[in-house]
């Protein structure tokens, strides 16, 4: 009975299955109720709905299949969901990618704009370091030959000579210690103005005897004595090398010489040797 039964319920199943459809949806939202007291029996599902007992049993199983159907719809969704998801995930991780490589690029391209520049600087840098080093060794050589033509030209102050009296040397001919340079000579030898200047004096001058002084251009003034003759005026211009007089023995001196002094300034005398060294002369 009951296999006749299930075989019955299977056999009219499919048949009804396909009428009822259109019910089911015409029911939509209401029939699970009416289905649910359908089902508790064949008299009450046929009063109540207006089905027979097979037609319950379909519309039972289509139920059923629908549930199912639901349930794999559900996972569909879930699926079809997990995928989107999946989907917008890759979407998002593709455009943080592209972000990143963007990002990646944009700081390279910035990299080497810096590279660029960097590298323009320096050769700008080299550039002016060049060109500077140029204008100074053009300043350094206009310098030099301003230099050079303004160089004092300088000449000692007579030929043929040897020292015989130093700077601040002590002896019986002086009243303190010796305040030039002897350069002794034959008398006559002429006697030269060390550098150009103005002749400030040309005189008998006690102890010196004949005695010529120039003032220089940077105010040093020096000084010749014990001279045989003058050869210059006050007031007269000289050069380097001018002949002031000659070698004698006027003044307090024993021998023909020339005592040569430098008065930085015209005050106080200084050693003469190492001011002619500093000229580049070598007394
Ligand atoms: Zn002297």
């Amino acid at each position: 009975m009951a296999k006749h039964r299930s075989s019955r319920r299977n056999a009219t199943r499919r048949t009804q299955l396909i009428g009822l459809t259109a019910a089911l949806a015409a029911a939509a939202g209401t029939t699970t109720v009416g289905l649910s007291s359908s089902v508790t029996g064949p008299a009450n599902a046929s009063g109540s709905t207006g089905l027979n007992p097979s037609q319950a049993d379909a519309l039972t199983a289509a139920r059923i299949d629908r549930r199912d159907l639901g349930s794999r719809d559900a996972s569909r969704i879930d699926l079809s969901l997990a995928s989107t998801r999946k989907a917008a995930a890759e979407t998002a991780a593709k455009q943080r990618a592209a972000r990143l490589a963007a990002n990646a690029t944009l700081t390279q391209r910035r990299a080497l704009a810096l590279a660029a520049a960097k590298a323009t600087a320096a050769k700008k840098a080299e550039a002016n370091a060049k060109a500077l080093a140029a204008a100074k060794k053009e300043a350094l050589a206009k310098a030099a030959a301003i230099k050079a033509a303004a160089a004092p030209k300088i000449v000692l102050p007579t030929t043929g000579y040897h020292l015989t009296a130093r700077f601040n040397q002590a002896g019986g001919r002086w009243a303190h210690n010796h305040t030039g340079l002897d350069f002794a000579a034959p008398m006559g030898t002429p006697v030269r103005s060390v550098m150009a200047g103005e002749v400030i004096q040309a005189d008998f001058e006690g102890a010196y005897g004949r005695q010529v002084k120039v003032r220089h251009a940077d105010g040093t003034v020096t000084s010749y004595s014990h001279m045989s003759e003058f050869d210059v005026s006050v007031g007269d211009s000289v050069e380097a090398g001018t002949m002031v007089g000659r070698i004698g023995m006027t003044g307090n001196t024993t021998g023909p010489h020339v005592h040569f002094e430098v008065l930085p300034g015209g005050g106080s005398p200084i050693d003469p040797e190492p001011w002619l060294r500093e000229h580049g002369l070598n007394p």
